[in-house]
């Protein structure tokens, strides 16, 4: 991957990269077509990144479609597929960490501890690899989007990083390649997560400003679903993450939600129009 990046850089060619877990769905195809109008090539990468699981989360299970997904990136046009293994990315004395300060520390970082610092790092070593003069991401991870912006920021590095807004289903869930986990009755409560967020969004249109009232409204709205377990709903700072505590001009509303033994995510921009 290192010489292809570089026989291409040597070419003049500005690469497009999108990093993946794989097991495509509509969501990471847009981030790809995103990419072919960003770069002359366009690179992806498949690496389900053991440093970002817990040790009670899904590594061993995480779907893997290889073969499906290489022929869905060559139909929406990419160059490269670059998969490499665990081995090759992490050697037995690997100890190289990439650690943001405070960004990891809220939303999904207590729930997930380590969870970022191993995201920071695969993306970084990645962008190393892969040398992109652009990398997409997905507004679905809306906290991972945040923290790769500040790493390359902080780290000078020369890549500009570019948002994708959430792709979802057609009743609204947001595509995850986690949303195979759920059974039929469980992907009916998965609704609650856009349903709460649709609720918060009328609120506010309403002239609720509270934070507090609004976080209560939607828990109870997510707690009217069977199966559904709350891990947070925060209303934040869509660039610091720090809670707010009224709604004054864009603001994050970000939940986690188990339902049943799946953690699925969502977020939206909560406006205020004058
Ligand atoms: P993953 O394979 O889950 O690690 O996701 C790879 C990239 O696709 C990340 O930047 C995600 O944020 C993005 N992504 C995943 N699901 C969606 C979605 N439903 N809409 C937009 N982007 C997504």
């Amino acid at each position: 991957m290192q010489r292809e990046a570089a026989r291409l850089l040597q070419t003049g060619k500005a690469i497009a990269f999108v990093p993946t877990m794989g097991y495509f769905h509509e969501g990471h195809l847009a981030l790809m077509r995103e990419g072919r109008k960003h770069g002359d090539a366009l690179i992806i990468s498949i690496f389900v990144n053991p440093t970002q699981f817990g040790p009670s989360e899904d590594f061993q299970t995480y779907p893997r479609d290889p073969d499906r997904d290489a022929s869905l990136a060559e139909s929406v046009g990419v160059d490269v597929v670059f998969a490499p293994e665990a081995e090759a990315m992490y050697d037995k004395a690997y100890q190289t960490y990439v650690d943001l300060e405070m960004l990891p520390q809220y939303l999904c970082g207590p729930s997930r501890p380590g969870h970022f610092r191993g995201v920071a790092t695969v993306v970084a070593k990645l962008f190393n690899i892969v040398r992109p003069h652009v990398a997409i991401f997905g507004e679905k991870d809306y906290q991972q989007f945040v923290i790769i912006r500040r790493m390359v920021r902080d780290l000078h590095l020369d890549i500009r990083i570019i948002g994708v807004p959430i792709v979802r289903e057609p009743d609204g869930l947001a595509m995850s390649s986690r949303n195979t986990y759920l059974s039929e009755d469980e992907r009916r409560s998965a609704l609650s997560l856009l349903q709460a967020l649709q609720q918060a969004h009328k609120n506010v249109a309403q002239g609720i400003r509270d934070a507090g009232q609004l976080i209560h409204e939607a828990s109870e709205l997510i707690r009217s679903y069977p199966y559904t377990k709350i891990d947070y709903v925060a209303v934040c700072d869509p660039e610091t993450l720090e809670n707010v505590s009224r709604v004054e001009g864009p603001t994050l509303m970000a939940l986690a939600v188990w339902v049943g033994k799946t953690r699925l995510i969502d977020n939206t921009i909560l406006t205020i129009d004058y």
